[in-house]
């Protein structure tokens, strides 16, 4: 009998920007030329031993994707509302219990309002940070939306957040890691699969480059710890660099297979 419950893992891309290496890289390597970002939620299911769906099992849904408000209004287009994709998946976003937010950035927080009946998992240097005194700096300020905040204070009287402090378990074989760096406060997510500890990166390295390149992504607050965060997280996944999903790198919706037949270029089964 296995020790650790598993995961299915899905990547779920809800929006697609065309960038250029000079636009996302400190000190980008003028042959870098083009680096689309693709914007994705995750969700992690519970499976049995044959690797089964738990019959009444708790998908857990890491991050909520912006909605076509927020994404029109930065330039970006959502393809589909990603609680609504979700449901390619057999996830119905209107039940889901627990929400793990990477971070509080308009990308991963913007549909909060989807999930009524869920606790929002974040980091305490998170929410400090999203509500603080370095919010008067225009560039930090400039990834977060004030409404999501409010949302999220909302949600801390209506006692709905759970707060987390570095490492701390969600459920047996899922956890979460303060890594730093790109915000103060940004965890990544280890899922146990059936190829092993799978790290979800979110923004702790936006693409591929920073895990296997120690190259910078262009939103910082510490440099420092996004480099020592790169280096965590190749140890989260016990040295498997291709067990480390990153953020928002356009390649990962082709490195994988499709969750399901039809959803190919959208929905992507990570584990
Ligand atoms: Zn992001």
């Amino acid at each position: 009998m296995r020790s650790t419950p598993h995961y299915e893992v899905h990547a779920v891309k809800y929006a697609h920007l065309p960038r250029k290496a000079y636009e996302v890289q400190i000190a980008p390597d003028p042959h870098d030329a083009d680096f689309p970002m693709d914007y994705f939620v995750w969700v992690a299911i519970p499976l049995d031993e044959r690797g089964d769906r738990v019959v009444g099992g708790k998908p857990i849904v890491i991050d909520t994707g912006f909605n076509t408000q927020v994404g029109k209004s930065r330039g970006r287009d959502v393809v589909r509302n990603p609680a609504d994709m979700l449901a390619d998946l057999d996830v119905d976003a209107r039940e889901v219990e627990d929400v793990i937010v990477t971070h509080l950035h308009y990308d991963h927080i913007g549909n909060w309002d989807r999930f009524p009946k869920a606790r929002f998992h974040l980091q305490d240097k998170e929410m400090q940070f999203a509500t603080g005194r370095h919010m008067c700096k225009a560039p930090f300020r400039h990834a977060y939306e004030c409404e999501d905040i409010v949302g999220m204070v909302r949600a801390l009287y209506g006692g709905r957040l759970v707060f987390h402090d570095g490492d701390e378990v969600i459920a047996p074989g899922l956890s979460v890691h303060l890594i730093g760096g790109h915000t103060m406060g940004i965890q990544s997510v280890r899922i146990m699969t059936r190829n092993g500890w799978l790290v979800l990166a979110s923004d702790a390295s936006h693409y591929f480059w920073g895990i296997e390149n120690d190259k910078l992504f262009a939103i910082v607050y510490s440099v420092a710890d996004m480099l020592a965060g790169y280096d965590r997280l190749k140890a989260l996944a016990e040295g498997r660099v291709d067990m480390i999903v990153p953020g928002h790198d356009a390649r990962v919706t082709t490195r994988y297979p499709a969750s399901r037949p039809g959803l190919e270029g959208t929905c992507v089964r990570l584990d």
